[in-house]
């Protein structure tokens, strides 16, 4: 469902993705791994439309990301095609980013009503769907302010969720969480990955969590994939000596 084929990125002098090859099949379950700098965050910002790139092609579903075809030429995608391939892709970042004057509800119907176009009833309705899958049902009321760190991080993956995006991109779901209440977040990412035939692509620094969930990881390192796997492949028997070093770093 996605393919980036020789993708390289750069920020003035410094290329963070190294043509990049990557590929994600549909409803597969993939973790990033790598140090911090390695361009982890890059990948998922690039595919939810937040960077450009500067060479490479990216499909996702099927269709270019960064360009269109006119008459079988490829040219710079328009601003038009970029929104429709953003519907394709949720998005839950390591800040919340909830809107902070808007209840919980409106934060889940906010996008639905305006960039779907769905009624309010409609939407309300969606969102009380994933607001029960997170466990958030009773909170609907309330401000982002009034919620825990893992409160606001179980609003944020239903509010991306309520677009129907055939993708879900975590960028570090936990790492801005007090240790207790990672695992509240956690228990809704798996049990996503396991009622739900999304496509999920993860960057976290949870090993044993990207282990059980996890189809495949990758180790990224200075913006390449230096060796990927099952987990049980990687993180027992990891060949590169890279990859050994940085698991070595978690024990
Ligand atoms: P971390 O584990 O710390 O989150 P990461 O693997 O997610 O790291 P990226 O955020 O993808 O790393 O960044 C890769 C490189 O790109 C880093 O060297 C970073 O300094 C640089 N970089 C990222 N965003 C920008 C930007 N907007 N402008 C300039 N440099 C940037
Ligand atoms: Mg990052």
């Amino acid at each position: 469902i996605i393919t980036m084929e020789g993708v390289v990125k750069r920020f003035g002098e410094t290329t963070v993705l190294d043509h990049l090859d990557f590929q994600v099949a549909k409803g597969e379950k993939v973790t990033i791994i790598g140090p911090s700098g390695s361009g982890k965050s890059t990948v998922l910002r690039i595919l939810m439309t937040l960077e450009t790139i500067e060479e490479g092609m990216i499909h996702v579903a099927g269709k270019p990301l960064w360009h269109e075809y006119r008459d079988g030429q490829p040219v710079p995608a328009s601003e038009a095609h970029l929104r429709t391939m953003r519907k394709e892709m949720g998005m839950v970042f390591q800040q919340f980013n909830l809107f902070p004057h808007m209840t919980v509800l409106r934060n889940i119907t906010e996008s639905p009503i305006h960039v779907l176009g769905l009624s309010k009833e409609k939407a309300v309705r969606r969102a009380h769907k994933y607001l029960d899958l997170v466990g958030m049902t009773e909170h609907a009321e309330k401000f982002p302010s009034q919620l825990s760190g893992g409160q606001q991080q179980r609003v944020a993956i239903a509010r991306a969720l309520a677009m129907h995006p055939s993708i879900m991109l975590f960028d570090e779901p936990t790492s801005a969480l007090d240790p207790e209440l990672v695992g509240e977040v956690l228990t809704v990412i798996r049990r996503l990955s396991e009622e739900h035939d999304l496509t999920m692509l993860l960057v976290t620094h949870e090993m044993e969590f990207a282990r059980q969930f996890s189809d495949r990881v990758c180790f990224f390192d200075k913006g390449v994939i230096v060796e990927q796997g099952p987990p049980e492949m990687l993180f027992t028997e990891p060949r590169e000596a890279r990859t050994q070093e940085f698991l070595r770093s978690f024990m």
